[in-house]
């Protein structure tokens, strides 16, 4: 046994600490966040300890083993079909009750179970004791107390687990949960009957979830039984309709009761809430943020000093990267001989990637806020405000978490609809997210706003992403009432505790993030520059390359001669005269080439529709690459623009002013941004979770019509009344 692996798998409610604890055991940084639904697939990872190699796996959370949505039926087929050795259910301590609940019922599923009594740490401010050796003996399940956060207990778990696993014992409940007389006849008399082909479960269990007319497991009888199949399930629902005469309710409903009464029973036992409680911090923080009248107003100004800060803040590193980036440029400009490949590297691949790596600190920088948000608890009081905004649509607030996510990145965001019970929710949920402006989009924010709006471009960004979450509701409330009508599920949006962030917690989240975008960097946004550079400067027309050559000849004869009676003060003078008549020479050769090259004659035939909304074709491209990655907008925009030696947001932000682009311009090709198809990755992700082109051809669509719709207006509306 010793050099087999052990597998276990780690259960419980959303936001108890499994991923937290996961992380403490395996050393390894899986997101952690203070809001229900953050782990939505299950997560492996290997560690060894006494000598075992264990497998650890994150399931999703769940609140019971009830197939009711994805993340259960993914927790409870992973307990069933890979019988891990041990699942420890985590228990959130200072929310014993209804931890209990799933962890009942695993206890009923038979598989060997520790329980974590994890944030004890807060269940002790909050004056609760447990009595951890009453409960064991009740359930007949070794507890470990821990704080998952603090790294406590987490030695004494696996010792525990380990312990369980290697242990021939056969689980034996000495108190199970006792359903009344009826279901316990009705269990048995299945029981009976289920025997003789029987699914490799717990035979009392198979007979309370047919009981509960459990799809998954009719299912699987079905495919064990064969023909013996459809006489178990009529004897199943013989008992079902007996039941349900009986008590005039669905079994389910009064198995669901019983369950809570049983753990009712337990709680009365097991715990005691000291009469010298704390004042709960939690809720009268809630007073004021949660409030009905301040808490709208306190949330958007929250968001809105995120802005600010990421983008006053963040424009500070901004120099230093610049500054990396103009010796990198230097340096390579002396390095390199004349020619392709030093154009190449120049324009294509330091300017390109250049102007996207400045933006760095403003990513970080929000990304610090988003988790900030995300680990104190605050995320969940957003959904919370946003509850009844969310029901105009006809979601309810759980669908504002994964849009939230949103504004990080879309990808991970259209995954967090998972946690959406129903199909249709999540479908809505995922077309409506991609509104909500990713971090990719930051950059070009930065730079036209930057750019055309001064002082205000913090406002005007915070602007632009209410624009966006306006427009999400507006639309997801037009599709509610056409495409996919119907009510939505009921739901209770639940507050956890606000927890002080863990700086390290904080900064895993930022460098993950940052690694993501460095990665970026190095590969699609460095081959998406270098592709566009390549498609701007080919093919070259000899006429115009000659007509340049000849041209910069003659400058340079022109100042040789000037040169030659001339003093020094005089000659150095000339110089640097020559050397901006070059340069320009060469910016207006550039832009030339650029438009008579590949990529400008795509650029031409799309004038037309890039046009009315005050784009111009390098504008166009740009925003055509923004396709593969949107960070490529702004290093496109800066190879077309040839901003060639110093790869610097304000250079970006001259040569567009200089190429007569107006602040009505820039707003509106910022609300095209904001709002045109999403990204590749982002589209490949809708594909996979809404399981068909269809909705991904619909949401390409339908997003860049809005995105074109809506710069129309506000290019040629601030036109009519006068703005430029
Ligand atoms: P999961 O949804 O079950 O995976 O929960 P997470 O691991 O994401 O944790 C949710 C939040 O609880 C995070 O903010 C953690 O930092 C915090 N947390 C985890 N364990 C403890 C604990 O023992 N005590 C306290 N106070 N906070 C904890
Ligand atoms: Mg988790």
């Amino acid at each position: 046994m010793a050099d087999s692996t052990l597998t276990i798998a780690l259960a419980g409610n959303p936001n108890s600490g499994k991923t937290t604890i996961f992380n403490a055991i395996t050393g390894t940084r899986q997101k952690v966040g203070n809001w229900p639904g953050v782990t939505v697939e299950k997560k492996e990872g290997l560690v060894v300890k006494n000598g075992y190699q264990l497998k650890i796996v994150d399931l999703p959370g769940t609140y019971s083993l009830t197939p009711f949505s994805i993340e259960e039926i993914v927790a409870r087929n992973y307990i069933l079909d890979e019988s891990p050795h041990v699942v420890i259910a985590i228990i959130d301590a200072s929310n014993l009750e209804r931890s209990l609940y799933l962890a009942t019922q695993l206890r009923e599923l038979d598989c060997k179970t520790v329980f974590a009594l994890n944030m004890m740490d807060q269940a002790q401010t909050r004056g609760i004791k447990i009595n951890a050796a009453k409960l064991s003996e009740l359930l007949d399940v070794p507890v470990v107390f821990t704080v998952g956060n603090k790294g406590k207990g987490i030695d004494e778990l696996l010792t525990a687990a380990i312990e369980l696993a290697l242990s021939e014992r056969q689980v034996t409940q000495k108190r199970k949960v006792r359903y009344n007389l009826e279901i316990e006849k009705a269990i048995a008399a299945l029981e009976q009957v289920l025997t003789d082909p029987g699914l490799p479960y717990d035979p009392r269990w198979t007979a309370i979830k047919l009981i509960e007319d459990d799809g998954i497991i009719k299912e699987r009888l079905t495919a064990v039984a064969g023909d013996k199949a459809p006489a178990l399930l009529e004897a199943a629902q013989q008992q079902r309709i007996y039941l349900m005469d009986r008590f005039s309710d669905e079994p389910e409903i009064v198995t669901t009761d019983e369950r809570y009464g049983f753990i009712s029973g337990i709680i009365k036992e097991v715990l005691t809430t000291s009469t010298l409680q704390r004042v709960d911090i939690s809720r009268t923080i809630d007073m004021v943020l949660t409030n009905r009248f301040l808490g709208m107003p306190i949330f958007f100004f929250f968001i809105w000093a995120m802005f600010q800060v990421t983008f006053t803040v963040g424009a500070y590193p901004q120099a230093g990267i610049e500054a990396v980036f103009g010796l990198l440029a230097q340096g390579a400009g002396y390095l390199l001989p004349e020619g392709m490949i030093k154009d190449l590297v120049l324009e294509g691949i330091i300017n390109g990637v250049g102007t996207v790596a400045v933006f760095l600190p403003n990513i970080l920088i929000l990304f610090f806020c988003i988790a900030l948000f995300e680990d104190s608890g605050y995320m969940a009081r957003a959904a919370f405000l946003m509850d009844k905004i969310m029901h105009l649509v006809g979601l309810h607030g759980k669908s504002f978490i994964p849009m939230l996510m949103g504004f990080g990145c879309n990808v991970p965001a259209i995954m967090a609809t998972r946690t959406l019970e129903s199909k249709t929710d999540r479908i809505l949920t995922i077309l409506i997210t991609p509104f909500m402006s990713c971090s990719a989009k930051l950059p070009v924010y930065i730079v036209l706003a930057g750019g055309f709006f001064g002082a205000r471009a913090g406002s005007v960004i915070f602007g632009i992403y209410l624009t966006g979450i306006v427009l999400s509701i507006v639309t997801g409330r037009i599709f509610r009432s056409t495409l996919f009508r119907g009510a939505d599920a009921p739901f209770v949006m639940e507050l956890p505790p606000y927890r002080m962030p863990m700086l390290k917690s904080l900064m895993i989240h930022m460098w993950d993030r940052s690694k993501l975008f460095l990665k970026r960097m190095g590969g699609v946004i460095l081959i998406g520059s270098m592709v566009v550079w390549g498609l701007a400067n080919f093919p070259r027309s000899g006429d115009l390359q000659a007509a340049y050559s000849q041209k910069t000849a003659s400058i340079q004869e022109q100042f040789t001669d000037r040169m030659a009676d001339a003093d020094a003060t005089r000659k150095s003078e000339l110089a640097l005269e020559q050397q901006a008549v070059l340069s320009d020479l060469e910016r207006d050769h550039n832009a030339e080439q650029a438009s008579r090259s590949l990529l400008g004659r795509l650029g031409h035939v799309l004038e037309p529709v890039f046009q009315p909304i005050g784009i111009d074709w390098r504008g166009g491209i740009a925003l055509l690459s923004g396709f593969v990655a949107k960070e490529i907008v702004v290093s496109t925009l800066g190879v077309l623009y040839a901003v060639t030696d110093d790869p610097q947001a304000n250079a970006l932000q001259s040569a567009l002013r200089a190429a007569g682009m107006t602040p009505l311009a820039a707003l509106s090709m910022m609300v095209f941004v904001l709002l045109y198809m999403p990204c590749l990755a982002t589209v490949a992700a809708i594909r996979r979770e809404t399981g068909s082109v269809k909705w991904m051809f619909f949401s390409i669509g339908y997003t860049t019509s809005i995105a074109w719709l809506m710069a129309f207006a506000v290019y040629q509306g601030g036109r009519l009344i006068g703005v430029s």
